[in-house]
């Protein structure tokens, strides 16, 4: 027998580490329907409310008529259509670099990118509160592998400087970090790399859409040029489709075609769906407006929650997180918010670290005051249980 399944599964329940997927009936939006039942969604990195947004719906109607369901093949063989070229031209006018490639998923995206950024000779630093999908990616790379305490570039520079490779070193960092929704010190750390001959990558997942001027993402906000690095994220969350892709020069383009087994080994993403993204990438562009209700959400119920005595750090991005440290407590809030009404998960290890359990909120453009003024409510009625 591989593994004693059954018995794996009750310690992870003695734990209250066990997990199970709730069934929604109903789209992603601000409102959703889980048994049944209206919750109000705070569970969502729909942060423009795109997923099911009209237009966009009738994009990917529009482009399943006329493109098919499936691609039927890998991106090098024929599943490439129009939509999918057209997507990788908006994504790069978008952010700004030269090109673009799209893959499956921002997952895919990671896992494919960096084996063919960098190999056994190699040096990689990267923060220690980075994605999964990053940690999974840098293992596969084969590179030599270190992290850096979290936006700590005091302790990136002592890695850098203690350094006996002579091959290159690329650093790893998120835009906006997911689980705790503050931003890396970019200028800081792109200063660094470029005094230490450092590559830096950044995964902008949650940046892309939403920060900047533009919602170029980080890179924007903190007035970067976009030329200097090496850009991923995905069009699963602020974009709202499915997917993830690689911003940066079209000789990095060329040599992924060539290269990332994530790009060439699997069928290529479905027609609509790139369709879809690209007229998601035009609302984005053509409606401000959203960005400036979300970060007028985002302050609303950031100082809400204050007022009421949550600690909710400054994060500067719609991720609001509730640090309450042990799992249990993280499960039973999140289920004294469910009975009133509000749906915010519990993230408990090991997507965050040991002592870090934790609520966490994402804010929507979509959410009414209304909703929100639920939300507050139903931390109202929950904090007897944290505070217990
Ligand atoms: C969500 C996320 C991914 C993965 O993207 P998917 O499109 O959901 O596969 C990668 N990196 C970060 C930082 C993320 O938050």
């Amino acid at each position: 027998m591989l593994r004693d399944f059954d018995n794996e599964l009750k310690t992870l329940d003695a734990q209250h580490l066990r997990r199970q997927p709730r069934i929604v009936q109903s789209p992603a939006d601000t409102t959703i329907t889980i048994d049944g039942r209206r919750f109000i969604s705070m569970a969502s990195n729909n942060y423009l409310g795109l997923a099911n947004h009209p237009a966009i719906k009738r994009a990917a109607v529009e482009a399943i008529e006329t493109w098919g369901v499936g691609a039927g093949a890998s991106r090098l063989i024929s599943g490439t259509m129009s939509p999918h070229a057209q997507l990788e031209d908006d994504l790069a006018r978008f952010k700004q670099t030269e090109a673009t490639l799209t893959f499956g998923t921002g997952y895919t995206t990671n896992v494919g990118l960096l084996p063919s950024l960098i190999d056994r000779n190699g040096l990689i630093l990267a923060d220690r509160s980075c994605h999964a999908s990053l940690v999974q990616a840098c293992r596969l790379s084969h590179a030599t592998f270190r992290v850096f305490h979290h936006n700590d570039v005091e302790h990136l520079e002592t890695l850098l400087n203690k350094r006996k490779h002579a091959g290159p070193t690329l650093v790893v960092t998120e835009g906006v970090f997911s689980m705790d929704g503050d931003l890396a010190p970019l200028p800081e750390l792109l200063t660094c790399c470029q005094h230490y001959e450092a590559t830096l990558l950044i995964d902008d997942a949650h940046g892309t859409g939403v920060m900047g001027e533009h919602g170029r993402g980080t890179v924007e906000h903190f007035g970067l040029n976009p030329g200097d690095l090496i850009q991923m994220g995905t069009l699963s969350k602020a974009i709202g489709t499915s997917g993830g892709y690689v911003a940066g020069t079209a000789a990095l383009r060329d040599y992924l075609i060539n290269t990332s087994k994530a790009f060439i080994y699997t069928t290529a993403p479905p027609p609509a769906m790139a369709a879809a993204a690209s007229a998601a990438i035009r609302i984005i562009q053509q409606e401000p407006e959203r960005r400036t209700r979300l970060w007028d959400n985002r302050a609303y119920l950031h100082a809400a929650l204050n007022r009421m005595g949550f600690h909710v750090p400054d994060t500067q991005s719609p991720i609001l997180p509730i640090i309450v440290r042990a799992p249990e407590t993280a499960l039973k809030t999140s289920e004294a918010l469910f009975a009133a009404g509000v749906y915010v998960p519990a993230i408990r290890p090991p997507t965050v670290p040991k002592h870090g359990s934790r609520l966490r909120l994402t804010v929507s453009s979509e959410h009414t005051k209304a909703e929100l003024e639920t939300v507050v409510e139903g931390f109202r009625k929950a904090r007897k249980t944290i505070e217990q």
